[in-house]
């Protein structure tokens, strides 16, 4: 029993990770975005599928029996190829995702905002701005190349940034103490993110609310119409309750 996993966070390794140990056949499957990610248990394809239609030929020619997409809850194309793709091929498809962070207990003192464009007109007087949306929302900041702005990055920007810009290359999880020293060191005076949730990056919303630091946060985009999980563990039962349907078929036929 093959199951495609569509990575590129820590849940679709901790689920494969767990799959694999269960004896189950498991192809992640990552966008190659990142030059040295951390690759999951089993067996690992790295690259688009070149849409749903290639996503839809991969799963018949694997004999995938069921996909969990389990990445990021701010890749929205490949959440809407997997969908196209399943319903093409009549493949079992849930969706594994975080939880975000509405239920935090300062949500209600940031302003939530539906895209990077808004975030920006929501921060515009902003003087020293720490931009945490990613590599792909940089350009939406482009008009604050008169500010000192910190951005952090996984990778390094694709195209060079304005002068005044300050890069920190790093990968979560990050401390408490440590989003504190950046935030005073560089005089921050707002923190930009997007409702990621999970406990890696979660700190830097934690003492931006301890310094008085306002928070502009991005909202996550409408939710795929597939049965939704929010953790691992409901994922491996999920998992495991196809191989136990599967195994009633053929002791039927
Ligand atoms: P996206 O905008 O939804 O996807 C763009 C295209 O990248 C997709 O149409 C697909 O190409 C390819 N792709 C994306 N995820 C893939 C996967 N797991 N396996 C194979 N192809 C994939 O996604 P994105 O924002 O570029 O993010 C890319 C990956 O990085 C995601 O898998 C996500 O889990 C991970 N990630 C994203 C973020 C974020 O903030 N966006 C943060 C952490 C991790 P084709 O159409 O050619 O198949």
């Amino acid at each position: 029993m093959t199951i495609l996993i569509l990575g590129g966070t820590a849940e679709g390794r901790q689920l494969a990770a767990a799959l694999v140990a269960d004896g189950v056949d498991v192809i992640s499957s990552l966008a190659g975005r990142v030059s040295t990610p951390t690759l999951p248990a089993g067996r690992v394809r790295v690259g688009g599928f070149g849409g749903a239609g290639g996503l839809a030929d991969y799963l018949r020619r694997e004999h995938a029996y069921a996909v969990v997409d389990a990445t990021h809850p701010f890749a929205p194309k490949i959440t809407k190829n997997v969908v196209d793709a399943a319903s093409m091929t009549g493949t079992p498809l849930v969706r594994l995702e975080r939880p975000g962070w509405q239920e935090h207990p300062l949500a209600n003192t940031w302003t939530w905002v539906p895209d990077a464009a808004a975030a920006r007109a929501a921060a515009e007087r902003a003087f020293r701005p720490f931009l945490t949306t990613g590599r792909q929302s940089l350009p939406d900041f482009a008009a604050w190349a008169d500010r000192d702005v910190l951005v952090r990055l996984v990778d390094p920007p694709a195209a060079s940034l304005p002068q005044r810009w300050n890069v920190i290359l790093s990968r979560g999880p990050y401390s408490y103490h440590g989003e504190h020293t950046i935030l005073i060191e560089h005089a921050i005076d707002v923190v930009l993110t997007k409702d990621s949730g999970g406990t890696h990056t979660v700190a830097k919303l934690d003492a931006a609310g301890d310094l008085g630091i306002p928070v502009v946060i991005i909202a996550r985009p409408e939710p795929a119409p597939v049965p939704l999980l929010r953790t691992v563990a409901e994922a491996v039962v999920w998992c495991r309750s196809l191989g136990a349907l599967r195994s009633v078929g053929r002791s039927i036929t």
